[in-house]
């Protein structure tokens, strides 16, 4: 018998706080061929990707877990960091 799936919302791993969410509840961070690091905020940036919550804290947790380096196995700089920080900072002021 054929199983009848549901259209569920297709889910991603938060590398902050590790929990699993509905994608569109999160953002991804992504890494550009040029090597540019920056919150995908329109969902169709190219380049290699982690998912993240909309939140600072979410971001705070992934570089102090060093999560976003695992994401992306490289050390990230930590002028990237700041920068997506204000950037995170500014999309959960709305
Ligand atoms: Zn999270």
């Amino acid at each position: 018998m054929a199983t009848i799936t549901k259209n569920k919302t297709p889910q991603r791993k938060c590398i902050g706080c590790n929990e699993s969410k509905p994608k569109k509840e999160l953002i991804r961070i992504v890494k550009t061929p040029e090597g540019e690091m920056l919150l995908d905020t329109s969902g169709r940036a190219n380049g290699r990707g982690a998912y993240i919550c909309r939140n600072a804290d979410c971001l705070q947790k992934a570089i102090k877990t060093k999560g976003l380096n695992r994401a992306f196995k490289m050390n990230v700089d930590t002028d990237i960091l700041v920068r997506l920080s204000e950037e995170m900072a500014e999309l959960d002021k709305g």
